[in-house]
C-alpha cells in the first residue's frame, strides 16, 4: 500500500526519533555493561588470607584486578565505598537441599509423600533467594529427595535470570540401594515413592548414573550406608566393588561422586572406591580419617544438621545437658581435624532454614576450628574440592565476580559473616 507524501514524512520523522531514542537506550545499556565497579573495603579475604590495603575492580561478570590500588582507574568506574567492611568471595554451601524445608515444620516423610512437586518447587524458589541474600553465591545441592530432576530446572531458571538464586551444582535424585532408604512403608504390600533412585546390582548402578547424567546431574551422590539394619542400625549398603563401579562411570563422564556415610565401614568402602567427599562422617574413627587424609578425600561434616535435629527432638541447647550424639560428633570432628583431613563447609541446610547457612560456620568454630580456616573451607577449599577452583571461590583476577561484603571482620568473630551488606553474583549486585 502507498502512502501520501506528507504522511510518509511524518512517519519517517517518528521512526527517526524512535531510532535515536533506542540508540540512546542501547548506549546506556552498553555503558552499564562495559562499566567497571571498584570495591573499597577495609580488608579483603581473598579465599586464603586476610589482606589489608586492597581494592577489587570488577569488569562485567569477572574480577579484573585485586590488590593494592596500583592501576589507573578506567573513566566510567562506579566506586562503592565499604567502610568498616570485609570483602570475601561469595560463600559456597557444600551440602544443601533446596527442595527440603525444616523438619520441625513438616517431617521428611511428609515432604516426600504429601507435598506436590509444584509446592516443592515454589518453596525452592524462596529457598534459592534466601540463600543468595545470605551471601551464599553457590550451592552444591545434594539430592532433591523425591523431586526428581527439578534441581536442574531450578538451576536453569536461575541461570536465565528468571529468579534470583545461587549457582547450583546439582546431584539430581541421588542413588540408594534397593530397600534401604525411605520413606518406609507401614505395609510390605504397599510400595511408596522413594526419596532417591533405587538400584540393585552393577547393571542398575550403571543405568542410574548414566540416566542422572543425561538428566543434568553435575555430580553423583550415593548413600554408602543407611539405617536399614534389623533394629534400625546404620549399615553399609553397597560393596566396595559396587561403589568403585559407580565412581568409575561418573569419572569417565568427568564428574565426581560423593557419598553419604556415617559408619566407619561405609566411609572406608567409599574412600577406597574413590569417592571425592564423605558427607556427615559422624562415627569416623582415627583410622578412617587417616585413610581419608592419605587419599585426599574431604569431609563435609554437616554439624548443623545434627544440632538442629537434636533440638527438634526437644534438646534445649544451653540449658539441658548435651545429647550423646552431639558429644560424639564433637569427638569425631576433632579426630578429623587432628588427622589433617580436608574439611568442607556444608551443613545439610534444608534440615534447618535456608538462609541460615552460617549456622554451620558458627558450629565449626564452636567445635574447634579457627574462624579463618572456616572461611577458607567456605570459599577456596569448597571450590577446589568440588572442581570449580578456576571459576570461583577466590578474589582473584579472571574469576567470576562472586563477591560479598560483611560488616566487621569475620576472621575475628565468625558471627560477623551474618552481617551481609553486599551480595554480588556474576558481577550483578543483588
Ligand atoms: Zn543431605
Amino acid at each position: 500500500m502507498l502512502m501520501s507524501g506528507s504522511k510518509n514524512n511524518d512517519r519517517m520523522k517518528k521512526n527517526l526519533l524512535l531510532s535515536f531514542f533506542l540508540f540512546f537506550l542501547l548506549q546506556l545499556a552498553a555503558q552499564e555493561k562495559s562499566g567497571y565497579i571498584l570495591l573499597k573495603p577495609d580488608r579483603v579475604f581473598d579465599g586464603e588470607n586476610m589482606q589489608t590495603g586492597w581494592v577489587v575492580l570488577v569488569k562485567n561478570n569477572k574480577i579484573e584486578a585485586a590488590g593494592a590500588m596500583s592501576f589507573k582507574l578506567p573513566a566510567d568506574t562506579r566506586v562503592i565505598e565499604l567502610k568498616g567492611m570485609t570483602l570475601l568471595p561469595g560463600l559456597i554451601e557444600g551440602h544443601s537441599h533446596l527442595f527440603l524445608h525444616p523438619y520441625n515444620e513438616t517431617s521428611w516423610d511428609d515432604q516426600v509423600l504429601k507435598e506436590s512437586r509444584a509446592e516443592r518447587t515454589a518453596r525452592a524458589v524462596n529457598h534459592a533467594k534466601a540463600t543468595l541474600m545470605a551471601g551464599f553465591t553457590t550451592v552444591r545441592d545434594l539430592g532433591t529427595e523425591g523431586a526428581m530432576y527439578d534441581d536442574v530446572g531450578l538451576k536453569t531458571a536461575i541461570g536465565k535470570g528468571v529468579i534470583p538464586g545461587p549457582r547450583m551444582i546439582c546431584a539430581t535424585r541421588a542413588i540408594v540401594a534397593k530397600g534401604t532408604y525411605g520413606p518406609r512403608s507401614p505395609s510390605p504390600d504397599v510400595e511408596l515413592p522413594q526419596g532417591a533412585e533405587e538400584v540393585s546390582g552393577l547393571e542398575e548402578i550403571s543405568k542410574a548414573v548414566r540416566s542422572q547424567i543425561g538428566h543434568g546431574a553435575d555430580l553423583i551422590k550415593v548413600y554408602a550406608d543407611y539405617r536399614y539394619g534389623p533394629n534400625g542400625e546404620t549399615l553399609p549398603t553397597f560393596s566396595e566393588a559396587e561403589l568403585a563401579s559407580l565412581v568409575a562411570y561418573a569419572a569417565s563422564s568427568g564428574r565426581k561422586a560423593v557419598a553419604h556415610a556415617t559408619t566407619p565401614e561405609g566411609m572406608r568402602r567409599a574412600v577406597n572406591a574413590g569417592i571425592s567427599t564423605i558427607e556427615h562422617g559422624d562415627n569416623g574413627t582415627e583410622e578412617v580419617f587417616r585413610l581419608m587424609k592419605e587419599k585426599g578425600v574431604a569431609l563435609c561434616p554437616t554439624l548443623a544438621a545434627g544440632d538442629a535435629i537434636e533440638q527438634y527432638r526437644g534438646w534445649k541447647k544451653g540449658t539441658d545437658p548435651e545429647p550423646q550424639r552431639i558429644t560424639n560428633k564433637k569427638i569425631s570432628f576433632a579426630l578429623a581435624l587432628k588427622a589433617g583431613v580436608i574439611i568442607c563447609m556444608g551443613g545439610d541446610v534444608g534440615v534447618y532454614s535456608h538462609g541460615d547457612n552460617a549456622r554451620e560456620m558458627e558450629l565449626m568454630v564452636e567445635y574447634g576450628m579457627k574462624p579463618i580456616d572456616v572461611l577458607r573451607s567456605s570459599t577456596s577449599i569448597n571450590a577446589d574440592t568440588f572442581g570449580y577452583g578456576n571459576k570461583f571461590g577466590r578474589i582473584k583476577k579472571d574469576l567470576f565476580a562472586d563477591i560479598i561484603a560483611v560488616e566487621g571482620d569475620p576472621s575475628v568473630d565468625i558471627k560477623n559473616i551474618r552481617k551481609i551488606k553486599l551480595v554480588m553474583k556474576d558481577g550483578v549486585v543483588y
